[in-house]
């Protein structure tokens, strides 16, 4: 069901110090039917772990992908309009600046319902989408993008080569952190890029988990948290060159990763490089007071919901979203202080919260009485998006509690 990591998930290196430790959490996206909740529910331990020797953090269990992505995985990428933007603009500038056309060849690892090929597909530029996932991949061919319902790794990038599938653009957005065998998944790009080929690989970055102590974030199925310190160290054991690099605001503080079989280093790379080793991200000192600053969380966003109960006020969460699983799980937030939590995601309705088994309802019924008077954001990491939507809530009088970096009830 469940394994320690025997060392190092990128160097193999066994003096990994452990940072924070959650306990046993729930899978943050096994949602519950009604019939489950009559069954046992999986719980796994949590552990956050740092490799003194590449300076990956990492978690230390790895839960079978069975368990982890089965039939049931609910998680459609084209949900989020802010999330579909911010992807269509990052295709429009590769094809743009790659000079894209009908002799081009795009593969996208882990491309879900076809959320970003999509926009390539439009423009008759050969997209091949990876995915396991049969829900999704099935929208994803609905929307004429062939798929391969496969995991990638190195084998079938070796199989895809051998049919002469090489690409000039490989995209994989948050993902490298979900692959048990991290070295397999490197290599595998590497086999796929054609000489010239580039990967843009989006990942959360570590710098903005820590510092801003986005603990909800750390899940089963996220096995890394990278800095880039730890992805140049990585790529460059296995043949590839990170040679440009951007900080984004996605996912609560993201990277983006521009990665070639050879090349330079842009000087951004190298400025992030020196700005991480002046911080200590490479050092096991600049993750010692996380696990004390999450427990500062945790104990006050319970206080903070325990005195609004008190005074009477009603309380729903806001998207069953992964973070949420762990958030409410680890805070100890479950029906005494919400009474039911909202999804846009249809396929999320009439399912419960994993763990602490909160109803999911379709976000109209916020608006329906007895309606909450605050609600808890849960995907905090699209605040302003689900604040804009929600303004017919907010103009009845209902406020928003942001819970991360630090508990508040939004002005
Ligand atoms: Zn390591």
């Amino acid at each position: 069901m469940y394994s320690n990591a025997p060392g190092c998930r990128a160097c193999g290196s066994t003096g990994c110090v452990e940072i924070l430790a959650f306990g046993e959490m729930p899978l943050s996206d096994g949602l519950l039917s009604e019939a489950e909740l009559e069954r046992h529910e999986h719980r796994f331990p949590l552990t956050v772990v740092f490799c003194p020797d590449c300076s990956l953090v990492q978690i230390r269990e790895t839960v079978d992908p069975g368990i982890l992505f089965g039939a049931d995985y609910p998680y459609f990428s084209s949900f989020s309009d802010a999330w579909l933007r911010h992807c269509r603009e990052n295709a429009l500038e590769l094809m743009e600046t790659r000079q894209m056309g009908p002799s081009s060849l795009v593969i996208e690892i882990a491309s879900n319902d076809g959320y970003l090929l999509r926009n390539y597909v439009e423009r008759i530029i050969p997209a091949l989408g990876i995915d396991p996932a049969p829900g999704p991949a099935a929208a994803a061919r609905e929307a004429g993008i062939e798929v391969r319902q496969e995991f990638f790794g190195r084998a079938l990038a070796e199989s895809l080569a051998a049919e002469g599938t090489r690409a000039d653009v490989i995209h994989a957005n948050n993902v490298l952190a979900h692959v048990a065998d991290l070295p397999g998944i490197v290599d595998g790009i590497r086999i796929l890029l054609k000489d010239d080929g580039v990967a843009v690989i989006e990942a959360p970055y570590v710098r903005d988990l820590i510092d801003h102590c986005e603990f909800d974030t750390i899940y089963h199925e996220h096995l890394c948290y990278f800095s880039v310190t730890a992805v140049s160290r990585l790529f460059s054991a296995h043949g590839l060159t990170l040679v440009d690099v951007r900080r984004l605001p996605t996912h609560g503080g993201s990277l983006r990763m521009y990665v070639q079989r050879a090349g330079t280093p842009s000087a951004a790379v190298g400025a992030l490089l020196a700005e991480e080793r002046s911080l200590g991200l490479d050092r096991a000192e600049y993750y010692e007071d996380f696990a004390s600053r999450v427990r500062e969380v945790q104990k006050s966003l319970n206080q903070l919901l325990g005195s609004l109960k008190a005074e009477g006020k009603r309380i729903a969460g806001y998207a069953a979203a992964a973070k949420g699983t762990i958030l409410l799980n680890s805070a100890d937030i479950d029906g005494r202080f919400l009474d039911y939590v909202v999804d846009r995601n249809r396929h999320k309705h009439g399912k419960y919260m994993p763990g602490v088994r909160l109803p999911i309802y379709e976000t109209a019924k916020l608006l329906e009485a007895p309606a909450p008077d605050y609600l808890l954001l849960l995907a905090w990491n699209f605040k302003d998006e689900i604040m804009r939507q929600q303004q017919e809530f907010r103009d009845r009088g209902g406020r928003f509690i942001i819970p991360i970096p630090t508990p508040q009830i939004a002005a």
